[in-house]
């Protein structure tokens, strides 16, 4: 009774764990789609730009001041994609790799985890079962 009370509370914290580790996920909050569609437009904008420029629509201080801006936004559009890019792969592998050791221990759960006797699975490796108290491995 004692060691299987012992056996939940000392798997707590290992779920709780596992719980945030879930939800820090990926959240897609700026998807590339959304950051290239964003780009073309600053390209377009610069087209403009450059259009209402040759016109002679925009003063050549007002032009160059412009164009700077559009020129940096474009450029931190382009590393924010990268850097997207970059974590989704990221992801990508760090998901692949939790898949590969959830399925591992589906298949073959440690042994010190089951009970000889019983059969029981306790919840984390422990020196006795949790249901009928036997000694386990070591
Ligand atoms: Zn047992």
């Amino acid at each position: 009774m004692i060691a299987a009370v012992l056996a939940v509370f000392v798997a707590v914290p290992l779920l709780s764990a596992e719980g945030a580790a879930g939800s820090s996920l990926p959240v897609d909050v700026t998807p590339l789609s959304d950051l290239k569609r964003r780009r073309l437009v600053v390209y377009e904008n610069l087209k403009d730009l450059e259009f209402e420029f040759q016109a002679g629509k925009i003063a050549t201080p007002d032009y160059q001041s412009l164009k700077q801006n559009y020129l940096g936004e474009a450029a931190s559009l382009m590393a924010a994609s990268q850097e997207a890019e970059h974590l989704k792969e990221t992801e990508a592998l760090l998901e692949r790799e939790i898949g590969a050791r959830r399925a591992l221990r589906k298949i073959a759960p440690p042994p010190d985890y089951v009970c000889p006797r019983c059969g029981f699975e306790n919840p984390v490796p422990v020196k006795f079962c949790g249901e009928c108290g036997t000694k386990i491995g070591h």
